[in-house]
């Protein structure tokens, strides 16, 4: 086994529970490394560290799998997805689809498996998870007891580490299917999803719990649901008594399926879908004189690189900004951002801003997280990435 040596002092942030190694922590690679290999890590004195598997492509060039001297093989992967599976049971949630593995939230850098009910998305994120995508499937088929497993690439793991493969069933399936879309349970809601084409693996599943949090507010208010994706905030406040939702999408193929989900609906009648960039649409609602009893605000990651964060809170504020003056007295706000570089506290700070320029005194009514079966690690900041406020207008 080959073994990663790292120079002085660099050990530090592995004995603190943060999985990563930098190129830059590296003093040298003892003997012959296979991609599909885990490597034993080591201090400069040559106490073992742990094992991970070894990529001298990125920045990241390792990412522990264990903290101990132990074998990292099938049998290991094997345990590793029961306890992540065996956790997800325990949570309980209504219905078929969420998260089996979320990566370093799962002591398993580099490969995030979901589920859509009978079928699972596999994506392999570093190039010592794709050597063992075939075996995952496997394992992860027989533990969660699904009927195929479908690979769907991340173009930009595939750039950074190299990857070579392409979306497409890995296990079970039909090669040559054109029918790529699951149908899943959410609660109460039924959705579509796209597994080739839809974002992530093809579902916000990270906004599962938030979706039925906010719902639970909806009843007899009228919804503005802002970045509706497919509509599955919007579907859950239908369901919830929401007297009508606008849900504003700017991707054409994700407006038509929230259109889609919500004529599935009863009620789906009282949901309008439009196509339209929120920041322009919140304007002319603003200056229309249009308000709401609930806004939600879901926006993308508006910057996944440290040095955007500036233009990124410009975006941020700008909408629940926007978001406020459009609030009816006593309106609630559901606002979100996904960008971990953006952290609670900071994205607390561009809420306050805004409802300071917006005039809008506000209640911080509760604090939103992501979904627990997208687990967050007390030592990997990174996998800290959702979080919400529900502010109330008070005047
Ligand atoms: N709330 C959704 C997820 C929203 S993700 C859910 O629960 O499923 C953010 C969405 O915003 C994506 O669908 C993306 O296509 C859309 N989007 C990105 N930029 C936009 C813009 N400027 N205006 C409107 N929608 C936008």
């Amino acid at each position: 086994m080959a073994k990663l040596v790292l120079r002085s002092g660099r050990e530090l942030r592995l004995l603190a529970g943060h999985p990563w190694v930098y190129r830059s922590d590296v003093g040298r690679l003892d003997g012959a490394w296979a991609p599909a290999e885990a490597v034993s890590v080591c201090d400069a004195a040559g106490h073992v560290l742990g094992r991970g598997f070894y990529n001298p492509r990125p920045q990241i060039v390792c990412r522990l799998l264990t903290p101990h001297d132990e074998p990292v093989d099938r049998a290991f992967l094997r345990r590793r997805l029961l306890t992540a599976w065996a956790f997800r049971q325990a949570l309980g949630y209504d219905g078929d689809a969420g998260r089996v593995v979320g990566s370093e939230g799962d002591a398993l850098p580099g490969l995030v498996l979901d589920r859509y009910g009978d079928v699972l998305v596999l994506q392999a994120l570093t190039l010592g998870i794709e050597q063992w995508a075939r075996a995952l499937a496997e394992l992860a088929l027989e533990i969660v007891g699904a009927r195929a497993v479908y690979r769907r690439a991340d173009a930009a793991a595939a750039t950074v580490e190299g990857l070579a493969g392409d979306s497409g069933w890995l296990v079970g399936g039909v090669e040559g299917s054109p029918a790529l879309e699951v149908d899943i349970r959410e609660g109460p809601c039924r959705f579509r999803v796209a597994l080739e084409t839809g974002h992530k693996t093809g579902f916000y599943l990270d906004q599962r719990e938030n979706r039925e949090a906010v719902a639970s507010h909806a009843a007899g208010r009228e919804v503005l649901d802002a970045f509706c994706y497919t509509g599955a905030f919007g579907c859950w406040a239908l369901r919830h008594g929401a007297t009508h939702v606008l849900g504003v999408e700017a991707s054409a193929e994700a407006a038509a399926r929230a259109r889609t989900h919500a004529d599935a609906q009863d009620g789906g009648d009282r949901f309008d879908v439009v196509e339209a960039n929120a920041f322009d649409a919140l304007r002319e609602l603003e200056r229309t004189g249009r308000r709401f009893d609930l806004v939600i605000l879901d926006p993308p990651s508006f910057t996944r690189r440290k040095t955007a964060v500036t233009a990124a809170l410009r975006g941020y504020k700008e909408i629940n900004l926007r978001a406020l003056a459009c609030l009816r007295p006593g309106g609630l706000l559901a606002t979100f951002s996904c960008s971990h570089h953006v952290g609670p506290p900071l994205f607390e700070e561009v809420c306050r801003a805004a409802a300071g320029d917006a005039r809008r005194p506000v209640r911080l009514r509760t604090a939103y997280g992501q979904a627990q079966d997208h687990p967050v690690l007390l030592t990997v900041p990174e996998t800290r990435y959702l979080k919400g406020l529900l502010l109330e207008a008070v005047g």
